[in-house]
This record gives C-alpha cells, structure tokens and sequence, in this order.
C-alpha cells in the first residue's frame, strides 16, 4: 500500500509517499519560515501564495523519490489535510490532492491535521488500544482518546493559549524570533528553573491553560525591568518551560488514571521539546505504559504523517468524495 499524501494547513508545503502506514519513502517539506518571521507569524495571504508556488515542486520531487512513474499503478490513495489550519492555505494542499487522485483515477482521503500529527508516533511503533494521545502544537493542546483504531476524541483541551502559541508569545516577550519554541528549549538548558511562575488549575479536569503563564511572564519581565535589574533570558526560559511540563504532566497523569489507556502517544510541533519528553517518559514509566513519541523530525507539519493517518482510514475504506471542502476550524468530538 503506498499513499501519496499532501499538507498545507499553515507554513509548510509538504508533500510524501507512505508505504504500509508506517515507512517513508520519500518527504519534502518546503518551509515558508523566513517569510514570516519578520511579521513574527504566519501571514495568511503570504502563506497561501507560497503554497501554491511550492506544492508542484514538492509533488515530483516527493514521487520522484519515492520512484513513482505510474501513479495509477503504484499508489493505492491521495491524501491531503482539510482541516484545522488556515482557509487560504488549507485549499492548496487539499485541491492538489483531489486533482491528483481525479487524473490518476485513485481514490481520496480527506485527513484531520491533528491525527496527522498524532499518527506521527506510528512510524516507530504501532499503537495498542485504547490508546491516549498528548498533542501539542502551536494552535492546539489536547489529550485524545483512542478507544480503538481511527476514532479520536477529546478528553481535554485547552482554554486559551496552545502550548506551543505560549512558546512563540513567551518567546517574542524574550525579544526571540518566530516560532520560538527550538530557541527557547535551547535557553532552557542554559538556564535555572527557578523563577516561580504559576501553573493555572482549571476546574475541568482534563483542561488546560496558558494565558495566565505568558501574563506571568510578561509580568515578571516588567517588574525587573522597572527596579533596572536585568534579567536572565535563560532562567526565565527554564522557568517556563518548567511550568508548562508541569501543567501538562499533571493533566496527563489524572487522565491516566481515570481513562486506564494501554498505550501513550505524543504528538504535535512542542512533542520536539526534550524536556517534555523525559517527563513524559518517566510518566509513561511510573504508570507502565508504552510509550511512543513522534520522532523528532516528525514532530513539526510534514505530509509524512498525513500518509500515516490516512492509512488508518484506508485500512476502513473511509474515502473521501471529490467535492470535500477545507474546513478550518475542524476537529475531534469532545468525549
Ligand atoms: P497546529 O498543528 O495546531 O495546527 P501548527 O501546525 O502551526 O499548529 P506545529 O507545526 O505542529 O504547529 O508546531 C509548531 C509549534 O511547535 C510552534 O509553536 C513551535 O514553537 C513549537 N515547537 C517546535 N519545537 C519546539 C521545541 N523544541 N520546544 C517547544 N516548542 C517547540
Ligand atoms: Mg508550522
Ligand atoms: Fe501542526
């Protein structure tokens, strides 16, 4: 089974070859990163047209790679994220798939982003159910539950900031570039994590919030900065850091406990985070789960784990029609 797969949701044009759900034969990511940095964010409009100039150029060179001349003949299905993720954006990857699986006579699957990057975690090891997923990224912090194969549902979520959003804005008050999460790690490591920044306990058990931390943040930058004492950028990092993981473990280990799941994945964009790893792993050790995390170069936006997901859902015949439109604000159903 090999899949052609596409992602375009935000800055990143991607285009892959999955074979069997879980081998890559080839993914090409063109990042738009440098574009946007000097609007410390992604620019919709600049985001869309650099898509569309860069998704004919992923495509060959993906099917290239992967040594595919006959896409009739040598792929079972097209896929392509619909959703979440900007409108302007999203209609690129998704029209290039739907054109790709019309000509080629191959059926479609439309893919849900966020099981994209949940999906990531089984190309190191398949999934056992019922599974839990931490997703983190920079639109969206979530844990999932997986009763069984292809069926995702939100257990919590967060409230305001994603975790990853928190990174970038916390970054930004540091006077860091967009997206600001790899930098911020790296200071942490520098750094002593301990400044006290409150963690927010939010009355769903399950839910999260970040706002209150970044205010916090910003909060202590000002105080410093009115007494004329200088901050250390790297303490405030670990600190940070820190009380992230520590929000995040303690949402995790109470939906451990109740949901009892049998497998722990961890995915999205902030699953690149060492620190958070190691928590999770010494979680995942604690309770004796097991645990797989989405390699780190597959943490970011990459149409790789858009193949991944797809698979589940051709293992179901859960094709798509033609006429599937994005839809930006989609996602799961709340358990
Ligand atoms: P979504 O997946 O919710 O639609 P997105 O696709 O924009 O949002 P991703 O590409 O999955 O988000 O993740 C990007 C986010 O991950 C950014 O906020 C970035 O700062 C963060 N990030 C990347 N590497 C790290 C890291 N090592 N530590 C913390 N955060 C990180
Ligand atoms: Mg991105
Ligand atoms: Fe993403």
């Amino acid at each position: 089974n090999l899949i052609l797969a596409f992602e375009s949701s935000a800055d990143e044009t991607s285009a892959s070859v999955v074979k069997n759900g879980h081998i890559i034969l080839s993914n090409i990511v063109a990042t738009q990163i440098a574009s946007h940095q000097r609007f410390g964010g992604i620019v919709p409009e600049v985001a869309s047209r650099h898509h569309l100039e860069w998704i004919d150029r992923v495509t060959q060179e993906a099917l290239m790679q992967a040594h595919i001349t006959d896409p009739e003949t040598q792929l079972s299905a097209v896929a392509a994220t619909f959703g979440p993720g900007l409108v302007g954006s999203l209609l690129i990857g998704l029209m290039a798939g739907k054109t790709f699986a019309m000509v080629h006579n191959l059926p479609f699957i439309g893919v849900n982003h966020l099981a994209g990057h949940i999906s990531a975690a089984n190309f190191v090891k398949a999934t056992v159910y019922p599974a839990m997923a931490i997703m983190v990224s920079g639109g969206h912090t979530e844990l999932v539950w997986m009763a069984k194969e292809n069926v995702f549902q939100i257990i919590g979520t967060t409230l305001d900031d994603a975790a990853g959003e928190a990174f970038d804005k916390v970054g930004r008050i540091l006077g860091l570039k967009y997206p600001a999460g790899k930098e911020m790690q790296e200071m942490a490591q520098k750094g002593h994590a301990d400044i006290h920044f409150p963690i927010a306990h939010t009355e769903a058990d399950f839910d999260f919030s970040f706002s209150g931390l970044k205010s916090a943040v910003l909060n202590y930058v000002h105080h410093e900065k009115q007494l004329d004492r200088t901050i250390n950028k790297n303490d405030v990092a670990a600190s940070f850091q820190k009380a992230v993981i520590e929000a995040i473990i303690e949402k995790v280990t109470l939906a451990i406990e109740k949901f009892q799941p049998q497998q722990l994945l961890l995915g999205g964009g902030v699953a690149a985070n060492l620190a958070l790893r190691c928590a999770v792993e010494d979680l995942a050790m604690k309770y004796q789960l097991v645990l797989t995390e989405a390699p780190i170069e597959l943490s970011g936006d990459n149409a790789a784990m858009i193949g991944a997901a797809a698979f589940l859902a051709y293992k179901q015949k859960h094709f798509s029609g033609l006429d599937l439109n994005v839809d930006p604000s989609l996602n799961f159903t709340r358990m």
